[in-house]
């Protein structure tokens, strides 16, 4: 099945009892025994699985073409369940250029279980292979990448990995599987922050973390899962199952539009650079070609000038909300520095925009008013 049928069918069943064509919420915390005592119907206690989440995490494992699925309260939640793999003295690579709260959590909460961890720049696999030890046991890719959208090679970086026995694990939350299947490409897990694309209306959080197989890590998720509790709720599962039907649409759409910005803001005289896979200029639009099939609806821009420059930028536009976060059907822009913290790599003068559903000749029109500010 291709992604669009998946998104509106797997986890949709009719309801045998009534036919009802919409999935119900099931909000039940337990569910009855049978007179023997066991649960042949599949459920006894809303926590380690429910019908509500089964579905969700159906659909998710099928749209990334994965065995098996687990859904998380947050993406937070669900990278912290993919460090829970880890024991005491292994080693953890990741990129330089990361989530800042999936760093965080490597260093305040991962390092002190015991765990190391070393940053490498990612798109450059001569620093992988020189980071790699005998004790490192996952590596972690996020491509396109937060906020500066470089590409690294999950195929390669994957065999680097496999080769000395670590597990591969890639955020696929940019890209989304409706442009890349990091699975095909030789990783073992992929992760999402199902705040983003899959929720897509800026009105729900959660996480993913889809294993190729079943068995081995997915056992593990799973019994992690249910034990840890870091769970999404019944509603909130219902709001993601809901959101994923349109997925496919709404990412293809907001694409189309950021291909445009893209390319108006590379022209523009006030932007100094683009940051956009999809711009011959970017440094992986070669590789983003090869193992994307597009180029995502996330860009972000420097413009001509510093910390202030950019300021003026994002208080001038009426149609892109000044708020964090991406993926939703409205635009948004972002000063990413002031968000990240100390430990931020992020020019001054950039600005993140997620794109979303409004017609692209009315944001470029915004932006072009609102770049009119600049001296
Ligand atoms: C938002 C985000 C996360 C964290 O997800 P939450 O749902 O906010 O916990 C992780 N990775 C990426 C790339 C994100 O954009």
């Amino acid at each position: 099945m291709k992604i669009e049928t998946i998104s509106v069918r797997v986890g949709r069943d009719i309801e045998a009892a009534t036919g009802e064509v919409a999935p119900a919420v099931h909000l039940s915390t337990t569910y009855e025994r049978d007179l023997d005592g066991e649960f042949s119907r599949g459920y006894s206690y809303v926590r380690p699985d429910n019908p509500g989440r089964r579905a969700l995490e159906q659909c998710i494992a099928a749209l990334e073409g994965g065995g098996d699925a687990t859904a998380y309260s947050s993406g937070s939640a669900a990278s912290l369940a993919v460090f829970s793999l880890l024991r005491p003295g292994e080693h953890v690579i990741a990129p330089i250029e990361i989530y800042h709260g999936t760093a965080k959590q490597l260093r305040d909460i991962v390092a002190p279980m015991g765990v190391s961890h070393t940053f490498v720049d990612m798109t450059n696999s001569e620093a992988l292979r020189a980071a790699l030890t005998p004790k490192t046991r996952l590596v972690w890719i996020e491509t396109p990448s937060n906020p500066m959208l470089n590409i690294s090679d999950i195929e390669t970086i994957a065999e680097l990995a496999h080769g000395r026995g670590a597990t591969v694990c890639v955020d696929n939350t940019f890209a989304t599987p409706v442009w890349q299947k990091p699975l095909e490409l030789g990783a073992d897990l992929v992760m999402h922050s199902s705040t983003k694309y899959f929720g897509g209306h800026s009105d729900v959080m959660g996480g993913a973390v889809i294993a190729r197989d079943r068995g081995g890590l997915s056992d593990h998720l799973r019994d992690y899962q249910g034990t840890a509790g870091n769970v999404p709720s019944p509603f909130d599962c219902w709001l993601v199952r809901r959101s994923l039907t349109t997925l496919a649409c709404r990412v293809r759409a907001q694409t189309h539009t950021a291909e445009k910005l893209a390319h108006f803001l590379h022209r523009h005289r006030r932007v100094e650079r683009v940051f956009y896979p999809g711009l011959e200029s970017h440094p992986g639009h070669v590789l983003a070609r090869k193992q994307m099939s597009g180029f995502g609806a996330m860009l972000s821009f420097c413009v001509r000038g510093g910390r202030d420059e950019a300021f003026t930028v994002a208080a001038r536009t009426k149609l892109f909300t000044r708020a964090t976060s991406l993926g939703g059907v409205e635009s948004l822009i972002e000063h990413r520095k002031s968000v990240e913290g100390a430990h931020s790599v992020t020019p001054e003068n950039l600005l993140r925009v997620s794109v979303g559903l409004e017609n692209a000749e009315d944001l470029m029109a915004d932006l072009d008013e609102a770049l009119a500010g600049l001296k």
